[in-house]
């Protein structure tokens, strides 16, 4: 495969420009190069057309990707692009991948695909309206945390990573690929765990809850990556297809795994429901159990579910929506054609 090829591929067929070389086959391939560490030499590079700046540009970066300093990593490309050292469109991936070769390329992608964000945990931050308590005046469950005391960071979108602005122009696509399919590896995990339980009704109220916010955290990021799509609206051609690919497998996994959302919550009502009587009859806590519990089941009969919480990803529907109404649109257009034949 030719430097030109190999290009339009970084991790797998997500981040694949043109679809004449399926990248899926070499799965097994392409997950030893992003874990592969061969020192990269610039000098050696096929590309003569670099100028020194541009190798010790190029070379700080390797260094600071080996090291595994990956805020280092984001600070030295951005600050090379801003002094045009480093090309800053969507040929950016290309040009990296002819001069540090695919394996660097791929690893560098891998860096800023998981750069953490800088103003929260794991996408979460405690919630300033009850100060992390999840009620109001004891009776009332927190709305904004939904009662769990917890809140996803609006910085990142909840999903715990830097968020789009900061992810370079010219690799966000690849960037937002990779965290797709990183998101659908937790994902499958997640749907797979069985339902935490616990002696204490409390205690699984609880557990069940931190499966909640993870399994909310990998939805956001699949939204955020519908998002990043969305910004293309002027793509060239040859962008557009894999654009489209990305939406599509965003919304694909996101759909799966909302339903284990939704068994999660109900879940949650469950033994927010048993709970209720673990508590002194006219107690505060007996009251905010009561609360806690029509709230839940509110938030499971709104329409659409979870209305206007953070549980809801309205673009990752209207996306669905969209690709649905296409599809439907598509097999109607076939259907007349049959007919008219
Ligand atoms: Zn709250
Ligand atoms: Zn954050």
């Amino acid at each position: 495969m030719s430097r030109m090829e190999l290009a339009s591929c970084s991790s797998e067929s997500l981040v694949c420009e043109d679809a004449p070389n399926p990248c899926k086959a070499r799965g097994a391939q392409v997950n030893r190069q992003l874990i592969s560490s061969d020192p990269v030499n610039i000098e050696d590079s096929s590309n003569d057309s670099l100028t020194e700046e541009q190798k010790k540009a190029l070379e700080s970066v390797l260094e600071a990707l080996r090291s595994g300093d990956r805020d280092k990593v984001l600070r030295l490309f951005l600050k090379d692009q801003a002094r045009n050292l480093f090309p800053e469109n969507e040929h950016t991936l290309k040009w990296l991948v002819g001069t540090i070769g695919k394996a660097a390329a791929t690893r560098l992608v891998v860096a800023l695909a998981t750069l953490p964000c800088f103003n929260c945990k794991s996408g979460l931050l405690e919630c300033d309206n009850c100060n992390d308590g999840g009620r109001l005046e004891n009776e009332f469950v927190c709305e904004s945390c939904l009662g769990l005391g917890r809140i996803p960071c609006d910085f990142c979108g909840g999903t715990g990573l830097a968020s789009v602005d900061f992810i370079p122009l010219g690799l966000r696509l690849a960037v937002f690929a990779v965290r797709i399919q990183n998101a659908e590896k937790r994902l499958l995990r997640l749907i797979q765990l069985p339902m935490p339980s616990a002696q204490s009704a409390v205690r699984a109220f609880h557990k069940r809850a931190d499966l909640l916010f993870a399994l909310n955290r990998e939805i956001s990021v699949l939204e955020t990556a519908v998002g990043v799509t969305r910004d293309y609206v002027n793509a060239p051609r040859n962008l557009k297809g894999r654009i489209t690919r990305i939406a599509n497998e965003a919304v694909r996994i996101a759909r799966k795994s909302e339903k284990r959302l939704t068994a999660t919550v109900k879940a949650m009502l469950g033994a927010s429901s048993l709970s209720i009587d673990s508590y002194p009859k006219g107690s505060n806590a007996h009251k905010l159990a009561v609360a806690r519990t029509n709230f839940l089941g509110a938030l499971l009969d709104s329409d659409p579910q979870f209305k206007g919480t953070y549980l809801e990803h309205k673009l990752l529907n209207e996306t669905a929506e969209k690709l649905f109404s296409k599809k439907t649109r598509k097999a109607k257009k076939i259907e007349e054609k049959r007919y008219r034949n």
